[in-house]
């Protein structure tokens, strides 16, 4: 081939070597939140549950990153910045929910920031929160609500009828039945008054929950079965064929360090099951921590039990102190070091590196192709 048709059949070839690939858009992201569940909690429960490192099942995702947590004004989060930088894209200061960084926690609203939630709402997707914790506590609430104060369980809660965008989010279980019903008292009003007013009933517990409801909201006063809640709540949001957005909230903080562990193992299970279950073509998986915790593994052998010796430190100490046995070390404090994102489906090639927070937020919002609106500060 001379020189002269050689180029001629480049140039042929150029526009289709460089078409860019059809971006593979997510249709549903689920976000796994470990609160507090550090990469040394995550060692540590990998220990615990199958006395090997590595053997969680978030541990053999392709793609992962190291998520800076820091909130406005300070090196170590709360749940509260700490999530509303997952679920906005900005970092505010501490007790203060997707509200900017000019909050004054308790008093002065800052500026309200647009959640992922309520992006999905505004497009008609359906979107849900759980969380094994009150479901007005600072993770699931920074999806739907917007405070200065993350400890005004009335308000927040009822922030689920008044939403900004769309019908606000449709699926809403976890616990927390006292203190919301106690907030929401405070407010001069009480649950079933608020159930009749707002047409949705607010059930006692997941087995009350009718099939053919779409939107349930279940708020119990005892330990909520997170599997059987993420079941249910897959099985009405799949429904929408514009796609869903679901954020699952499972406790790791390890000041019970068997408590916190467990939660980790079994919150794994569940990521197992729900990844089994999906379609990866077309959802999203993320998982990732608010903020790690102060758990160090210190020492300890491999056949031994990780959490040998916790008994029997029980009964000699307070649950204040810092944890001592053979193989840890466990504080009551967040701490501030990077925690891991890991992620697969469409967009999760975009997890890796070190990250702020605040990209996991862009992150999901490219994977669903969307705009970030302008008037969004960012940083
Ligand atoms: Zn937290």
């Amino acid at each position: 081939m001379s020189y002269r048709s050689f180029l001629v059949v480049c140039l042929l070839c150029l526009p289709v070597a460089a078409a860019p690939k059809p971006a593979k858009r997510a249709k549903n992201v689920i976000v796994f939140l470990a609160d507090a569940g550090g990469t040394s909690t995550l060692n540590a429960a990998s220990w615990h549950g199958y006395g090997e490192p590595q053997k969680l099942y978030v541990q053999s995702w392709p793609y992962m990153a190291l998520s800076d947590t820091s909130p406005a004004g300070s090196l170590v989060t709360d749940s509260a910045a700490g999530m509303t930088a997952i679920v906005t894209g900005v970092k505010t200061q501490n007790g203060v929910l997707s509200q900017g960084p000019d909050t004054v926690r308790g008093k002065q609203n800052g500026t309200p920031l647009k959640t992922i939630l309520e992006y999905a709402e505004e497009r008609g997707l359906s979107t849900g929160v759980l969380s094994n914790v009150s479901i007005a506590d600072a993770t699931p609430a920074a999806c739907y609500a917007h405070s200065n104060d993350r400890g005004t369980a009335g308000e927040i809660f009822m922030q689920i009828f008044n939403p900004r965008f769309g019908d606000g989010v449709d699926v809403v279980m976890g616990v927390g039945r006292k203190s919301i019903s106690a907030g929401v008292a405070k407010l001069g009003k009480d649950l079933n008054e608020v159930s009749s007013e707002k047409k949705r009933p607010i059930y006692e517990s997941l087995n009350e929950v009718p099939a053919d409801n779409l939107r349930p909201i279940v708020v119990q006063d005892s330990p909520i079965n997170l599997p059987e809640a993420a079941r249910k709540a897959l099985s009405v949001l799949s429904k929408n064929r514009k796609g869903y957005f679901l954020m699952i909230e499972w406790d790791a903080h390890t000041d019970d360090p068997r408590k916190g562990l467990d939660n980790v193992v079994g919150f794994d299970k569940l990521i197992r099951e729900i990844a089994s279950t999906v379609d990866l073509k077309d959802t999203l998986l993320l998982f990732t921590a608010d903020h790690s915790f102060a758990l160090r593994t210190v020492g300890g052998k491999r056949g031994e039990p990780l959490l040998k010796g916790l008994d029997e430190w029980k009964k000699e100490h307070t649950s204040r102190e810092e944890v001592a046995i053979p193989a840890l070390r466990v504080g009551h404090s967040h701490t501030g070091e990077e925690v891991l994102a890991t992620a697969q489906g469409p967009g999760a090639d975009q997890v890796k590196g070190f990250i702020p927070n605040t990209q996991l937020f862009r992150i999901m919002m490219n994977a669903y192709g969307w705009k970030e609106d302008s008037q969004q500060p960012t940083n």
